[in-house]
């Protein structure tokens, strides 16, 4: 037997007893497929917002921050592939379903005419706790694959999360901006002046986290700040 022809029979035989399972339906993939079967890929809830015109996640931050524009690529549904997926990549150890997104909205977004040309591709960061048990940022496979495409710097070392939590879930939302210390902060001040910085996150909800991020990003002065995130609720 030919001796370079085997990591090859090795692959054939994990695959026959460990077939790969689609991330959005749990069918067997077949060669050729990754993460997702050829059916959830056609299903998929793309949003397609772009980043010339207005859309729902810009109303989001209307009155609250100062967000120069706002994209989703999914749309995150209670049940279905893009909740599966996300489960996949949050819980379950499996961090290429981020680069997977990224590849494919990257090839979107660089096509953009609306956004132009970003700087900086800086995560949402994880507090150093989340971190160590999850073992990885989640958005950090988005973030840097997304960076790829675009042609920008990928930097997780300058959008910095605090050691503060969120505790005064009762209160309103102004109440408790008023009475926080801010939950995320920045390291290197000067690195961001006048720069185009695209923040990047995996769902919004609230958008609460995006604001706080969006604050700190803030401090230096004339940066202008895009959003991109895998999904959001609608
Ligand atoms: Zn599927």
């Amino acid at each position: 037997m030919n001796i370079t022809k085997l990591p090859n029979i090795i692959n054939d035989i994990n695959t026959v007893l460990l077939p790969r399972l689609c991330f959005g339906c749990n069918a067997r993939l077949y060669r050729g497929e990754q993460i997702l079967c050829t059916l959830c890929r056609d299903q998929l809830p793309l949003t397609e917002f772009n980043f010339s015109e207005e859309n729902r996640l810009d109303r989001t931050f209307y009155g609250r921050i100062e967000i120069k524009k706002a994209a989703s690529f999914l749309y995150y549904l209670e049940t279905g592939i893009v909740k599966n997926l996300i489960h996949y990549l949050k819980y379950k150890n499996q961090p290429q379903v981020g680069n997977f997104l990224a590849d494919w909205y990257g090839s979107i977004l660089k096509e953009d005419p609306g956004l132009p040309s970003i700087d900086y591709v800086i995560p949402v960061p994880l507090h150093p706790r989340k971190l160590r048990k999850r073992g990885y940022n989640q958005v950090a496979g988005f973030g840097e694959r997304l960076a790829y495409h675009l042609h920008a710097k990928y930097a997780d070392d300058i959008l910095l999360k605090t050691s503060h939590t969120r505790t005064q879930t009762r209160k309103s939302r102004i109440i408790r901006w008023q009475h926080q210390k801010p939950l995320f902060t920045i390291s290197q001040k000067e690195a961001l002046k006048g720069k185009k910085l695209l923040l990047v996150d995996d769902v919004v909800t609230t958008g609460a986290t995006l604001e706080a991020c969006a604050m700190a990003l803030y401090q230096c002065k004339d940066s202008t700040i895009y959003l991109a995130t895998m999904a959001m609720v609608p």
